[in-house]
């Protein structure tokens, strides 16, 4: 079930997007600084971009042969009508996933609950290629969903499963803000300068240009808007924070707050179902204060930066491996290799943060590596050394620590 037709056994062709991922962000550096732009990056917000990519990929690894599950039993038991694989099909089949993901992005617009999942997405005040790897987990289950439509209507779940691949794949090319115009094609295509409108918090780009790939739906249904003022990237409200575990569920935890301010099951539903624009707008800088206090500015020093590409470096290499060799990999691999990959992504947004706190997370991934390696090569005495020296320097070392990491201790 899980084997598809675009992976064998050995190898599973899907990890070839991270490299391909980095080549045309590299391109997008480049031409940034031949059009001399490069403030259209920004190091820490990139950082953050990429870390919720690489937790999104990781995970929906599982995700993914789930899915597959879920549509082939939704076309073997519901299909509406036996829809056969001809040229004209796959015609048809852009066109209804092009329209199913207009009305799964407008809802994720216009309902709080499904915004919760969407608004990450939007967190990002910098507009590039990094940005369209903030989708999370909690979002792609929720597309996901919505996906379950296309098996409904008879779709095989292979071919939605390609054109699901192309249709993702597209979306990439969308933020970017050195293409100005494509010409014909902003009248067919939802094009660079769409989406950046997207992405704009000014008034007038307010929930417009939900599609993905046609830009007719927003004409259609009444949500175009034309690039036309310079757009300022972000949310309405910025969110003041990198922190990996913030930026997935603070909507959730004010959506939980506001609910639990009004009383029947009516009311906490209007919130729950309801608009963004309604939810009160003093929860989250409440929840702030209690949940991420003095956050810190951002560090300038090198060996900062440094530290933390070689993080996300390290996180980057166990993914494309886990992803590569995930029909060979083991349980127990995929569990150590997970758990790595998360800590190391709670970490960098702590970094960012100049947390002091991540000296004990980094104990706790050490503690992961060495318990994996001990057992692999049967020297569970190697577990014990490391445990006793390590808790034999957890004082001594952690001025010294953060001093290495923040220049201050
Ligand atoms: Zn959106
Ligand atoms: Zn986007």
């Amino acid at each position: 079930m899980s084997e598809f037709f675009w992976s064998n056994n050995a190898i599973n062709y899907a990890a070839l997007a991270i490299p391909a991922f980095f080549l045309f962000l590299g391109l997008e550096y480049v031409a940034a600084i031949r059009q001399r732009k490069t403030h259209v990056f920004n190091f820490d917000s990139s950082v953050a971009n990429i870390s919720i990519g690489i937790a999104e990929r990781l995970l929906n690894l599982f995700l993914t042969a789930s899915f597959y599950g879920v549509f082939t039993y939704i076309y073997e038991h519901f299909a509406l009508w036996a829809i056969p694989n001809t040229w004209g099909v796959w015609v048809m089949l852009i066109l209804v996933t092009d329209l199913v993901w207009y009305w799964y992005h407008r809802l994720g617009h216009e309902i709080n609950l499904f915004w919760a999942a969407h608004i990450v997405h939007h967190h990002s005040e910098e507009f590039n290629y990094s940005v369209s790897a903030r989708i999370t987990t909690l979002q792609s289950i929720v597309r996901n969903v919505f996906w379950s439509v296309l098996p409904l209507v008879g779709f095989h779940p292979a071919m939605v499963m390609t054109i699901l691949v192309v249709h993702g794949t597209y979306s990439f090319f969308t933020h970017t803000q050195l293409i100005r115009s494509l010409g014909w094609l902003e009248h067919i295509l939802i094009t660079p300068s769409h989406h950046r409108v997207h992405h704009a918090s000014n008034e007038k780009y307010l929930n417009k240009n939900y599609g993905d790939l046609f830009v007719f739906w927003d004409k259609l249904f009444g949500t175009f808007q034309k690039e036309e003022e310079q757009p300022v990237y972000g949310l309405t409200h910025p969110l003041k924070s990198y922190s990996f575990i913030w930026q997935h569920f603070h909507y959730f935890l004010e959506l939980l707050y506001a609910t639990r301010q009004v009383s029947g099951i009516g009311n906490k539903l209007k919130i729950v179902f309801g608009p963004p624009e309604m939810l009160d707008q003093n929860i989250r800088p409440l929840l702030e204060k209690r949940f991420i206090p003095d956050r810190r500015e951002t560090n300038a020093l090198v060996r900062f930066k440094v530290y933390l590409v070689i993080q996300l470096g390290l996180a980057l290499v166990v993914l494309f491996f886990i992803t590569l060799f995930y029909q060979q990999t083991q349980p127990l691999e995929k569990v150590v290799g997970t758990l790595f990959i998360l800590i190391t992504l709670v970490n960098c947004g702590a970094l960012l943060e100049q947390r002091r706190w991540i000296y004990y997370l980094e104990y706790l991934r050490l503690l992961v590596v060495v318990t994996y390696a001990s057992y692999i090569i049967e020297r569970p005495e190697l577990l014990a050394g490391v445990l006793v020296v390590s808790l034999a320097m957890l004082w001594p070392m952690q001025k010294w620590y953060l001093r290495l990491v923040y220049g201050q201790g």
